[in-house]
């Protein structure tokens, strides 16, 4: 820390200001004296000229940050002080009508550093010593002049009382502002967290996700491979056999057979890395539903299997939203997984039928996904949506899927409830708004 506070322009602007109202005082003080008394003095005028041109300068050098500020405060004073010695001495001494101006001269020094005490107390003293030196000269009685110095020094302290209270003032704001970065500062932290513990949380659901698709995905990609490896083998013999004409149609479709096994063990693959990437695809740009749904389509399959099926309908063309690709694909996963558990804890021999249907309404597009599982229980309803409420067992639900597709899909400024459908089972309604060119795509 320096003595010398570094002090913001406008402060300096506020006292180059203090030293030419200053200057120019002094200024129109001799010429009023001149003018109401219609004697002309070249002698005080000149004197005042000095004067009033240090203080001007004074007040550049300080207003252009050239000159410390107390130092030249001090001088200030003390030029001010000489100022209104010379003026009174020069309009009658101890008789000129001017002496009370030395009444105001502590204040008048105050006013140039109110953010510091020591030019004031200076100065003050200083001019103590010009009103006694001034009722010296004029052969003023000593108790007149004890008295005039005492009245004045009570001035000079009321002056030193003022700029401490500027003093006080000026730190207690300083203080306040500095309580008000510190709780901004604490508050941008917390934010920091709470984003923090978002992406976490978003994190530990998309593993679990990845987690319970797991288990279907070596059945899923088992299944292409033994027939991808039984036609090969079958290929191989009848490539090797000499009647390739005669079998060469069935040849053609073997290899089609076999080309899609490898497409479907390459989608699933592909699929899965997509969605088990931290910050993977399309965060930047708003998603587009059908793919999105076909994608979470294929990723539920691993999962369903032989357990029941997955029924797409949507409206052709349907825009895109502002929901991210990414989430929407989390989103859209979570709902049949839970769908096909809730159908399985039911009743495990039973198949799940779940029906996707996206159409276009005014809000932007509406979203349900209906199962034929044995509904919500009423009393699981108002807490389906809260962090780490789950009915299922340990180790298979955590709680997290549905509270956090809520909190993508309101981030992006939809809605996502459940309700029970009429002829049984759940139904999940999700509204989603539309891109807008005006508006960032929430992810
Ligand atoms: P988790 O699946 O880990 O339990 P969720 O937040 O996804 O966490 O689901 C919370 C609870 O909501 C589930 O435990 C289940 O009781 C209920 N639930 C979710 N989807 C359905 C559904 N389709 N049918 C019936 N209950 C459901």
């Amino acid at each position: 820390m320096t003595a010398e506070p570094l002090l913001s322009k406008a402060l300096l602007r506020l006292k180059r200001r203090n030293y030419l109202v200053c200057a120019a005082s002094l200024l129109a003080g001799a010429v009023m004296h001149c003018l109401l008394t219609r004697s002309f003095s070249m002698e005080l005028i000149l004197s005042q000229l000095v004067w009033s041109a240090c203080l001007g300068l004074m007040g550049g050098g300080v207003g252009a940050g050239w000159l410390p500020p107390r130092l030249t405060g001090v001088l200030a004073g003390l030029v001010g002080l000489a100022a209104a010695t010379v003026f009174v001495h020069l309009t009658g001494g101890a008789q000129s009508p001017y002496l009370p101006v030395f009444a105001a001269l502590p204040f008048i020094l105050a006013m140039f550093t109110p953010d510091s005490r020591l030019p004031t107390l200076v100065g003050g003293v200083a001019t103590l010593g010009a009103v006694a030196f001034v009722d010296m000269l004029a052969g003023v009685s000593p108790l007149t002049m004890t008295l005039r110095v005492m009245g004045l020094g009570m001035l000079l302290l009321l002056a030193l009382f003022g700029t401490r209270t500027y003093r006080r003032l000026g730190e207690a704001q300083r203080l306040a502002h500095q309580e008000r970065l510190d709780m901004l500062e604490q508050l941008a932290e917390s934010e920091r967290r709470r984003r923090h513990a978002e992406r976490e949380r978003a994190e530990v659901d998309r593993l679990v996700l990845v987690g319970q698709l797991a288990a279907g995905v070596a059945h899923e990609v088992n299944n292409p491979l033994a027939y991808v490896k039984a036609n090969l083998n079958y290929l191989e013999h009848e490539v090797r056999g000499e009647d390739l004409p005669r079998v060469r149609e069935e040849l053609l479709g073997v290899i089609a057979e076999t080309q899609q096994g490898v497409l479907r063990i390459q989608q699933i693959v592909m699929d899965l890395r997509g969605f088990s990437r931290a910050g993977g695809y399309g965060e930047e740009r708003g998603g587009v539903l059908e793919e999105a749904l076909q994608e979470a389509t294929r990723l539920a399959s691993v999962r369903l299997r032989e357990r029941g099926e997955v029924s797409l309908a949507l409206d052709p063309g349907l825009p895109a939203v502002r929901l991210g690709q990414r989430h929407i694909v989390q989103v859209v996963l979570n709902l049949l997984l839970n769908a096909v558990d809730a159908v399985e804890m039911a009743d495990s021999r039973c198949l799940a039928h779940i029906a996707v249907r996206a159409w276009r309404v005014e809000e932007g597009v509406r979203l349900e996904v209906d199962d034929n599982g044995p509904g919500i229980p009423p009393e699981v309803l108002p807490r389906l949506f809260e962090p780490f409420f789950t009915t299922k067992p340990p180790g298979k639900g955590t709680g997290l899927g549905l509270a956090l597709c809520r909190e993508f899909v309101s981030r992006s400024g939809g809605t996502l409830h459940a309700e029970n459908r009429p002829g049984g089972g759940a139904r999940f309604v999700l509204l989603l708004p539309l891109v807008e060119e005006s508006r960032p795509v929430v992810v």
